[in-house]
């Protein structure tokens, strides 16, 4: 019998502890804050930015938002960096990517005070994370690390195949798998675009994690009975439906499922878990910055 691994409940169960280290940082006198900052009026990057907005009044924690002009010049979003990094009510915030063309988004990251980077993208926290000491980790990777731990897989000497090698997703969880540490200690191959035979990378794994951005590019052929299978990719392909398409993974999911030990769901596996690890960092980073020890999951 296939676990289906649920993301909904997993991120629901960590969004509950969450709300006493928040009630903790309340007895302190301090309310954690997160700011979004949108740069243009992509929808879908819009419908991301109002969802975490919304996580964040259900937990307790303040909401700030930032709109820039998509035309506006790089220094407008530089200066909005600027003040948040200065506002002691926030103690994180996102610059929502994909930003306009004309501004280069590593600039961006750069600018943004690591302590305050509760996505994990400065090169000061990716070097912390490297080297096992992470400060924040980005939020789909220990979204990831979440949900295998709750599912009871054990990374500890499995071979882990990912599919992808993303600054957000791939190259950070092949840095956390490999590190010597409770929910490390696997032997990780990262695939990406240029990877000859993937089929033979994820058929000789224990755990598969897909995050490619391609539909459905692993099926269950490429799986051998009882792959653990987390699926982090959502992609939107057309669909008969109201509103013109569905999202579907980076998995064909019945194939997948009818091989794997274990499997993640899209939508309601790994995208819960990257909102709930968002608000974890950011409790985080309130704890960090008011000299307060809070209780994280
Ligand atoms: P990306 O486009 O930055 O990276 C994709 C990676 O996949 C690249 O390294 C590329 O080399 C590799 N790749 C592409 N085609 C491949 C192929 N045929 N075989 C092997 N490797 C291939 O993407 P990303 O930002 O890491 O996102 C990946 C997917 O995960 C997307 O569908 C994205 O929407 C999704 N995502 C979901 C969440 C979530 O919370 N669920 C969070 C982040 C990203």
């Amino acid at each position: 019998m296939t676990e289906i691994i649920d993301g909904n409940a997993v991120a629901s169960d960590i969004r509950d502890e969450l709300t006493d280290a928040i009630e903790t940082l309340a007895d302190a006198g301090s309310r954690p804050g997160l700011a979004t900052v949108l740069m243009g009026d992509d929808p879908a990057s819009q419908t991301y930015v109002n969802m975490k907005q919304r996580d964040c009044e259900e937990v307790g924690i303040e909401s700030h938002h930032v709109d820039v002009d998509g035309d506006a010049p790089p220094e407008k979003l530089f200066d909005t960096i600027a003040n948040l990094n200065e506002n002691d009510d926030v103690h994180g915030y996102i610059v929502q990517a994909p930003v306009p063309d004309h501004v280069d988004y590593r600039d961006v990251i750069r600018r943004v005070d690591p302590i305050k980077d509760v996505d994990g993208f400065h090169p000061e926290n990716v070097g912390r994370l490297v080297a096992g000491d992470a400060r924040f980790r980005p939020c789909t990777p220990h979204g990831v690390q979440k949900l295998l731990e709750s599912a009871e897989i054990d990374t500890e000497g499995k071979d882990v195949t990912i599919v992808g090698r993303s600054d957000i997703v791939g190259k950070p969880l092949a840095n956390l798998l490999i590190q010597k540490a409770e929910d490390g200690n696997a032997t990780v191959t990262v695939c990406h675009s240029r990877t000859d035979d993937l089929a033979a990378k994820t058929r000789s794994a224990d755990i598969v994690v897909a995050a490619a951005g391609v539909p459905e590019l692993i099926d269950g052929s490429m799986l051998e009975d009882g792959t653990v299978v987390i699926d982090v990719g959502v992609n939107r392909v057309d669909a008969d439906t109201d509103k013109g398409y569905e999202l579907v993974g980076d998995v064909e999911f019945e194939s997948a499922k009818a091989k794997a030990s274990a499997i993640t769901p899209v939508p309601g596996g790994v995208g819960p878990m990257t909102r709930a690890m968002l608000l974890y960092n950011t409790v985080k980073a309130a704890g960090l910055q008011e000299g307060i020890d809070v209780d994280l999951p």
